[in-house]
């Protein structure tokens, strides 16, 4: 830090205020945790300075060798820990590994029947002529992805996402009775709309997904399965989601993140079969830039802890920790989507206590408790102010917290939420957007948060 500091202090002492942040509050946002010391260490560091466009031993720069180490042994550990046939290290976040499914797919559909037709084996024979039949023939491509506010992605298919821009989106949702995902509803729209691309996967969606029968629909109207397992990426890795609930298996092609439950540094990933393979290598130069290869090498490095029985462990006190959170939020009375959890997250309808998600949100963080607010299904306050709370374990079961914490937690969380009430905004009538909390129970909870 104090080389930082010699050059920009405000810098450096936003780090060193972030630490102190991360120290002293709950950190209870589903998408967030620690990475080790080893995986910081390795996006810190000289492979940063170098470009390497291309893949493994295909590069368009020079003195790539040691890039192509760290790209390798990333891509051999998600093969080897995801089970997959083929892994693309490269995308640089969540929405760029989305991006480069989303054009692997289309090219796919495109050049195969295409070049097939055409006589020839490679794509850059195509004439001009060759692509406009193409581009007639698979244009306006549909995506059918899960709803927003049942707990989908921006990426699958909404408007402010260019996902929303270049298909023609169609949503699946969840039983308005019981939350959960209705799969005959859901092959329904599919015999229907005949999408190219089904996307499973969630950011809000507290239960499990059954890949078997997303698949079994897909190739039942011919899409591709697209599984985004961002959130639960190191539920996978951790032998917790197996059999019908590991997409790897299921999936034609499955993107991540790698800094969520898989606990490693902020970027994305992308798994698929052999059929898909060459079309994913080309995500760059298609839709990315040159590779992170600091990045890259943290990716291994994360992947390799994964790989041990400790993350087995770690996963499966993940699950464990969210199930006692959501015991100890119903038991005090609280509202939750589909009555409770069977993965990492638990999504609190705080209409229960009378607030917004914005109020919540906003009350718990005066608290020391970090969380974020979010849409539940069918929800009247839209997008923006919302009515649930997202909640999740990674980061807290990373820090050692077991099952007597997270019932402590839900207390915390239910004395803030019921000593919270709607408060006038400064143009007068009650806002959705500002609240009032005493503030001694503010104070009260945040010491005990930072104990903990
Ligand atoms: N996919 C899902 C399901 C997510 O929840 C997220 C992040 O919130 C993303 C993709 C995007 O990831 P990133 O923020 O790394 O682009």
């Amino acid at each position: 830090l104090e080389v930082i500091r010699g050059v920009e202090p405000r810098v450096a002492d936003a780090i060193a205020a972030e630490l102190t942040d991360q120290r002293e509050m709950l950190k209870l946002i589903a998408s967030e945790n620690y990475a080790s010391p080893a995986v910081l260490l390795a996006m810190g560091n000289w492979l940063s300075d170098k470009y390497a466009e291309g893949t493994v031993g295909r590069r368009f720069y020079a003195g790539c060798r040691n890039v192509d180490t760290v790209e390798a042994l990333a891509a051999e550990h998600a093969r080897n820990v995801f089970g997959a046939a083929h892994a693309y290290a490269q995308p640089h976040s969540g929405i760029d590994a989305n991006l480069v499914a989303f054009w692997a797919v289309l090219s796919q559909r495109v050049e195969t029947p295409g070049l097939a037709r055409a006589g020839v084996r490679q794509v850059n024979d195509l004439t001009e002529q060759d692509w406009a039949q193409l581009r007639a023939e698979f244009g306006n491509q549909r995506m059918l992805g899960m709803s927003l506010d049942a707990g989908g992605h921006l990426t699958h298919g909404f408007r402010p996402n260019i996902s929303g821009k270049m298909f023609d989106q169609r949503s699946y949702g969840t039983d308005p009775q019981t939350g959960l995902l209705d799969y005959e509803a859901l092959r329904a729209t599919a015999r229907e709309f005949r999408p190219l691309i089904i996307v499973a996967g969630y950011s809000a969606y507290p239960r499990l997904v059954n890949f078997r029968i997303m698949r079994e629909i897909a190739d039942e109207v011919g899409a591709t399965l697209m599984v985004d397992m961002a959130h639960f990426a190191g539920l996978v890795a951790g032998k917790v989601l197996t059999g019908d609930f590991d997409p790897v298996p299921h999936a034609n092609i499955v993107t991540t993140t790698t800094h969520k439950s898989l606990r490693g540094p902020r970027g994305g990933m992308v798994l698929c079969d052999d059929a898909l393979a060459e079309h994913v290598d080309r995500g760059c130069p298609m839709v990315l830039g040159g590779p992170l290869p600091h990045v890259m090498a943290a990716k291994a490095v994360a992947l390799a802890e994964a790989a041990r029985p400790e993350f087995g462990s770690y996963a499966q006190a993940v699950v464990d920790n969210a199930r006692a959170l959501a015991e100890g939020l119903l038991t005090r009375g609280a509202k939750l989507v589909t009555g409770g959890t069977d993965n990492h997250l638990v999504l609190i309808d705080v209409s229960g206590y009378g607030l917004t998600g914005r109020q919540a949100e906003a009350a718990l963080l005066d608290s020391g408790i970090v969380t974020n607010r979010n849409s539940v299904p069918q929800d009247p306050n839209g997008a923006w102010y919302t009515s649930g709370i997202r909640i999740g374990t990674p980061a807290l079961t990373t820090r050692g917290l077991g099952a007597a914490e997270m019932d402590e937690i839900a207390g915390l969380i239910d004395t803030v939420l019921s000593g919270t009430t709607a408060a006038a905004a400064p143009k007068g009538g009650l806002s959705k957007a500002h609240h009032v909390l005493d503030a001694a129970v503010a104070d009260q909870v945040a010491k005990r948060a930072s104990d903990l």
